[in-house]
């Protein structure tokens, strides 16, 4: 548990501060115990503080996007949940067609930002429904296009409350991976660089992609996307749908029976039931196909 000196000090900082927060309130699985305690951070200054604070009393902290690609544990997490708001949210542009996006802000602001700028290259993310930290550090992706091909810089603080900057060629992107996975560092802002495109053809564009998945995700279930990677090679919703796992259910948690590759939380699903869902459906690709699903959904929180 977290010391009552440590809260009382994170809340005279410009932040609002939740103990025991259930994180189902937090993620698009709507699943997840409670965090110990969950802040939201509105300026630098305080995230700054705050990380430092963390450090000197041996709090671990975990940043929140918008919880869109999180399996979070029933037991709850450990620490610090910490969700960027405030400046966080800021967009601006610049001359050079370059926009800057606070990493709170959702992605669905930034697509909207450039198309009313006339600029175009990230129609692709219309419908990720991400914040742009968690796009940058997943380098998130869909149809044809991903963070990588217009990201060209990230502004980043380490645990020692140091600011500092990626460029391009150092953000090291691959397949749903960045320079930021698995590390601690947080991923303040991002730039990213547009190309003058008429304002109507943006926008016919996503409404294209966001017909597409409509039409083949089952948007209005409570999900984390895609579950898996894609293997070298095949689709995992085909390699699933073949398995004849399409439908399958453990406790409240079911393979999407409109797209096999989502597993939707159908009824009151237990992270347990999602996790042995996951358990069972790569032993069944495994055994059939000889093919190992890894996991895109990042499970977090207590396990014991
Ligand atoms: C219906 C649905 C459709 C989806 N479709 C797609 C798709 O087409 N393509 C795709 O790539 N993904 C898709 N996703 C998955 C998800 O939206 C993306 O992975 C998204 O980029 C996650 O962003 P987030 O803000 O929700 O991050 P979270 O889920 O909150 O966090 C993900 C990781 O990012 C880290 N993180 C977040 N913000 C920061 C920060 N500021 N600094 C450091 N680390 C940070 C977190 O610590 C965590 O490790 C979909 C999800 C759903 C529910």
């Amino acid at each position: 548990m977290i010391e009552k000196s440590f809260i009382d000090i994170i809340k005279k900082e410009n932040t609002e501060v939740f103990l025991n927060e259930p994180m189902k309130s937090h993620t698009s699985f709507r699943i997840g115990g409670a965090a110990d305690c969950l802040c939201e951070v509105r300026d630098i200054r305080s995230l700054r503080n705050i990380i430092l604070l963390c450090k000197e009393h041996n709090v671990p902290y975990f940043i929140l996007g918008l919880g869109s690609n999180l399996l979070v544990s029933d037991k709850g997490i450990e620490g610090l949940v910490i969700k960027l708001s405030g400046e966080f949210n800021e967009i601006t542009l610049s001359d050079d067609n370059i926009i800057r996006c606070g990493a709170g802000s959702t992605l669905a602001r930034l697509c909207v930002f450039a198309r009313n700028m006339s600029l175009g290259g990230l129609e692709f993310a219309w419908g990720i429904p991400g914040s742009v930290g968690g796009a940058i550090y997943m380098n998130a992706g869909a149809y044809n296009g991903e963070i990588k091909d217009t990201a060209i810089a990230a502004d980043y603080m380490d645990k020692d409350g140091n600011i500092k900057r990626y460029k391009a060629d150092e953000l090291d992107f691959a397949y749903r991976h960045s320079v930021f996975t698995d590390t601690e560092n947080i991923i303040l802002n991002a730039s990213f660089k547009l190309t003058p495109k008429p304002q109507d053809k943006i926008n016919d564009r996503m409404q294209e992609l966001m017909e597409r998945r409509k039409t083949k995700q089952p948007i209005n279930h409570p999900s984390a996307g895609s579950v898996f990677k894609r293997p070298e090679g095949y689709y995992a919703a085909a390699l699933i749908e073949e398995c004849g796992l399409k439908g399958y259910t453990v406790g409240g948690a079911q393979v999407s029976p409109k797209h096999s590759g989502f597993i939707v939380n159908d009824n009151g699903a237990s992270a347990k039931d999602v996790l042995d869902l996951i358990g069972h459906i790569q032993k069944v690709v495994k055994d059939e196909k000889n093919v190992d699903l890894c996991c895109e959904v990042k499970f977090i929180g207590r396990t014991d």
